[in-house]
């Protein structure tokens, strides 16, 4: 059985295959927010877990989404209430008991330009309507997610100031949840398993597996050894296939990076149709960091999987078109500051996608290996449950409906956390946990310890040193792309990794003087 819960401050991920029993109850592959997931579910049931990834936490497809909590209105659209009822009430699960210092309310406005039609606009209100009653049928407060409404044409400017004006009748605003961080909630949730109990490491990639047996290799120093498990659950999303025999056909959804400064005043996700399409849409997403995200396409991928997906020329072009086609400031190439990729793991049922993807499944292979695939990251709690529960290892009822994840408090109560800004937002109440052990650590001045990365870059050294101790990043680009997430913009990447060369470089000369 798995030890007591630690603290915050005990909880720490390791690297490599060091000090890792040769034996334990499940061994979860992969720590996408999937295996992060089934590691705090099966922890928090008193299970004994190894949970690994070949790269980093966050490394797949989990780093790369729009950064939503969907209510699952697009499955309600397509008559899935099933599926829908299910995304509406992790969302709740997630914005008010789970995580709610890493999440918060994000307006979504639908322009009623030229481009919608009244017949359309009426849909669309049928459809927003739908959504609160989800909303309410979950129940999720209507303090976490206002109720839909008509806005005026005045109102819609005010919150989308550049929007092209001719011609715009007014707008309909919806709320849906947005994360502060997909990688960031994926570390939380990998931390949160180990306070229950369960190591997880990175840079350990599994070579092969059965139901009770692996072979890892630690990819630092290339050594191999095998571990004996009573389960194993394959949870590397697009690349499950790899390790047992499921069909996968990724399909490739890419978002542009601009900078809050080329659509100035921008505070609302706006939801542009796509000229001469019936429902298709471009989202802009502002981010809390400064940065707007503009997503995002659906493009099937054939061959091998890379390990970092690549957008396309034609995808970014595609992007910009639309929304520059909806905004009167022109929007050029030069605006986009960066681009990223991910592959969704679609389940290839039959030649039929079937948007099984969407859904989650839980396979168990000849051999006994428990895989779990598809799904999204807002149902990454369900999909864990199940997989835990298809192991058949566990005695217990699943509890982490109710396990707030390391630093959670109530919405309301993170403005009494006595810590910067910046930290509350992306630690939550163990934001002065960050602080203090940046402070032991390095022995620096809070001047230093918090001073902006850069001065367009609130990031802070406190945080890439807690980083390296406690959240198993063991090099820039875990800090700069993972851990933060400023590798999304390659130029101020490039400005920051003196910073996290800085924080590695500390933690180091600490680890030393403590031998
Ligand atoms: C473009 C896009 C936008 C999206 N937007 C949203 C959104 O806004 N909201 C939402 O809820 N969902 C969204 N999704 C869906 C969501 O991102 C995914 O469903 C989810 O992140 C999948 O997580 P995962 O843990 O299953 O896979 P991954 O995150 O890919 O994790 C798999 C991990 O397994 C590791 N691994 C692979 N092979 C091995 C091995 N042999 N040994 C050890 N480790 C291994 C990898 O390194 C990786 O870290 C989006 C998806 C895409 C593609």
């Amino acid at each position: 059985m798995s030890s007591a819960p630690t603290t915050g401050a005990e909880a720490r991920i390791g690297s490599g295959l060091a000090g890792l029993p040769d034996l334990t109850d499940l061994l979860v592959v992969g720590l996408g927010v999937t295996g992060a997931g089934v590691a705090l579910d099966a922890a928090s049931r008193g299970l004994d877990v190894v949970a690994v990834d070949a790269h980093d936490l966050a490394f797949g497809t989990s780093r790369w989404s729009s950064k939503l909590v969907h209510g699952g209105l697009r499955y309600l659209a397509k008559g899935q209430l099933g599926v829908a009822h299910e995304s509406a009430v992790e969302r709740g699960i997630l914005m008010d008991v789970t995580a709610p210092h890493l999440t918060h309310p994000m307006p979504m406005l639908l322009p009623l330009m030229s481009s919608v039609g009244h017949a359309q606009a009426g849909l669309a209100r049928v459809g927003f309507a739908a959504g609160d009653l989800l909303r309410r049928s979950a129940g999720t407060r209507v303090g976490t997610l206002p109720h839909p409404r008509r806005i005026s044409r005045t109102e819609v400017l005010a919150m989308a100031p550049g929007l092209r004006a001719a011609g715009l009748r007014g707008g309909l605003l919806s709320w849906d949840g947005q994360l502060e961080d997909d990688a960031r909630l994926v570390t939380c949730i990998a931390r949160t398993a180990v306070a229950h109990g369960a190591q997880a490491r990175t840079r350990v990639r599994v070579l092969e597996a059965t139901g009770t047996t692996a072979t890892l290799r630690d990819e630092h120093t290339g050594e191999t050894r095998t571990i004996t498990a009573r389960a194993v659950v394959n949870a590397t999303g697009v690349w499950a296939g790899d390790l047992v025999d499921v069909h996968l056909r990724p399909s490739r959804g890419t978002h542009l990076v601009l900078r809050a400064a080329t659509l100035p005043g921008l505070t609302t996700a706006v939801t542009v149709p796509v000229p001469a399409a019936t429902n298709r849409f471009v989202f802009l997403l502002p981010q809390p960091d400064g940065t707007i995200y503009v997503g995002l396409t659906d493009e099937p991928v054939k061959g091998p999987v890379p390990d970092v997906p690549e957008p396309t020329d034609a995808e970014i072009g595609f992007l910009l078109d639309v929304i520059a086609a909806a905004f009167d400031r022109p929007l050029r190439r030069a605006d986009v500051v960066g681009a990223y990729a991910g592959l969704r793991p679609l389940l290839d049922s039959d030649g039929s996608t079937a948007d099984l993807s969407r859904r989650h499944a839980v396979l168990t292979s000849d051999s006994g290996v428990v895989t779990v695939v598809g799904g999204k990251l807002t149902t990454y709690r369900r999909m864990a449950e199940d997989a835990v529960d298809a192991t058949g290892l566990a005695d217990g009822r699943c509890r982490t409906r109710s396990l707030p994840l390391l630093g959670a408090v109530p919405r309301a109560g993170l403005a009494q956390v006595e810590a910067p800004t910046r930290l509350v937002r992306r630690f939550g109440a163990e934001a002065p946990l960050v602080l203090e052990n940046a402070r032991t650590v390095t022995g620096l001045s809070d001047e230093e310890l918090l001073a902006p990365v850069a001065p367009h870059l609130p990031a802070t050294l406190a945080e890439l040193v807690f980083g390296v101790t406690h959240e198993g990043a063991a090099d820039v680009d875990d800090l700069l792309d993972r851990r933060t997430r400023i590798g999304l913009v390659p130029a101020d990447k490039d400005l920051a990794v003196p910073v996290a060369e800085r924080a590695l470089q500390l933690v180091s000369i600490h680890r030393t003087s403590q031998m």
